[in-house]
């Protein structure tokens, strides 16, 4: 029997499989494979897995990673009116594309900004009291989540956020209260650990933006003249009023993505306004979750570098942003857009949306693709494959993540400032 390579075991290493960014994992390394079936969550678990070293191709040909970089900055080159679209990179993959961007008059979307705009259009229009997993952690004792069930998205918030064995204000794990909002959610992460099970008001979730209008005006002691909102009596909204009234740190948890319904971002705004009304009663927070993909990350480095968030053109003359017109799946569709950049580098599940316009791919190794691009270049994992930079869904902290093995592709930083270079001047 061939003798066995031994194993490594790296302490506090960085997840960047969503946005919780779990700081704590170990991770066994062995004959430059990762044992990913220890980690106890399904995300890293899948993140973590080996992928399969791939060649560059154009028009399915294999070919060096040098001819690909060629072609990718030829076809952007001939553009009018290119898309970098996807955007999931680490915060040097996010900077070098955005200078890409800069060099070849690119629109820059992220792949899920569609989901992101829910809270981004309420956060520039009034503002929002928002807290961070630190404080969750060491300070709620009510937590409410809003037509999220949590878990599948961030498989770990309850263990790190939620049911944590101690904080910095008690001895002993936090006494906390939990209620959910919503028809048909995983309610199982929500039971204490001494049993006890959480409350959950079965509301319709296309209808919660009415149910936080009700709590608004029956904090403000208005008139009703309605008998229930979102399929729940008003009765039982008062006594969850009350419940959040008298709570010392009260935080509303929610993920966009699952407010998946027409208007939704009316439905954030009237939570987060509730939200400030209950403020003039005690101290309650939005804990608005994201960040996965790097959508974050993307988003704070275009944010910093140019005032604007993603959705926007770098046109000769300055910096165009548009929420609406400049989403990268609506240029698409539309005939807008004559060349399209799209990364992932965390996921090969997200593909490209269905488009017939010259397209280059920065893809996770192991990419399936439902049509053969122009150009393919598989590139590294942040945190796998490369060192790097995410930020977490509070956005308060950039955290590092490492290298683990040897690259089995170069880095989204490394190819797209190849392409750049490789622009005509
Ligand atoms: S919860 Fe998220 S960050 Fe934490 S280990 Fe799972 S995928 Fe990684």
């Amino acid at each position: 029997m061939p003798p066995q390579p031994s194993a490594t075991t790296i302490a506090n290493v960085t997840c960047p499989f969503c946005g919780l960014a779990c700081d704590d994992l170990s991770i066994s390394i062995a004959g430059g494979l990762i044992e990913s079936r220890t980690l106890k969550c399904p995300l890293a678990e899948r993140g973590f897995a080996a992928g399969e070293p791939a060649t560059p191709r154009v028009r399915g040909k294999d070919v060096s990673l040098e001819r690909a970089v060629g072609e990718a900055a030829a076809l952007l080159s001939r553009a009018q009116s290119p898309v970098i679209g996807g955007l999931g990179a680490d915060m040097a993959g996010a900077r070098a594309l955005l200078a890409l961007a800069d060099r070849c008059r690119a629109v820059v979307d992220h792949m899920n900004s569609r989901s992101k705009l829910r809270n981004l259009l309420v956060l520039q229009d009034g503002g929002w009291i928002t807290t961070t997993l630190s404080e969750v952690r060491n300070r709620a004792d009510l937590i409410v989540l809003a037509g999220t069930g949590v878990v599948s998205r961030f498989p770990r918030f309850f263990e790190r956020c939620v049911w944590n064995p101690e904080s910095m204000f008690s001895r002993g794990a936090p006494k906390r209260e939990v209620v959910y909002l919503g028809r048909g959610l995983d309610v199982s992460a929500g039971i204490a650990p001494d049993g006890t099970t959480p409350q959950v008001i079965e509301c319709e979730v296309a209808r919660l933006g009415d149910a936080f209008s009700v709590l608004r005006a029956l904090i403000a002691k208005q008139p009703l003249q309605c008998a229930e909102a979102a399929g729940v009596s008003l009765e039982a909204w008062g006594a969850l009023l009350e419940k959040m009234k008298a709570a010392t740190y009260g935080v509303v948890v929610w993920a966009a993505p699952d407010l998946d319904f027409p208007n939704a971002d009316l439905a954030v705004q009237s939570l987060c306004e509730l939200i400030k009304d209950l403020n003039r009663h005690t101290r309650f927070s939005g804990m608005p979750l994201g960040g996965s993909d790097g959508d974050f990350t993307a988003n704070g480095v275009q944010m910093w570098q140019t005032g604007f968030p993603i959705r926007s053109r770098y046109a000769r003359d300055g910096l165009d942003y548009d929420p609406y017109h400049l989403s990268a799946e609506r240029m698409l569709a539309a005939g807008e857009a004559d060349a399209l950049l799209w990364v992932s580098s965390y996921d090969e599940r997200r593909v490209p949306p269905e488009t017939d316009v010259p397209t280059i791919v920065l893809g996770r190794a192991g990419m399936k693709l439902p049509r053969e691009p122009e150009v393919l270049i598989p590139v590294g994992t942040p945190g796998l494959d490369h060192a790097g930079h995410f930020f977490r869904s509070d956005k308060v902290v950039a955290l590092p993540l490492r290298q683990l093995r040897e690259p089995i592709a170069p880095s989204v930083e490394q190819v797209a400032t190849a392409i750049a270079a490789a622009l005509p001047a």
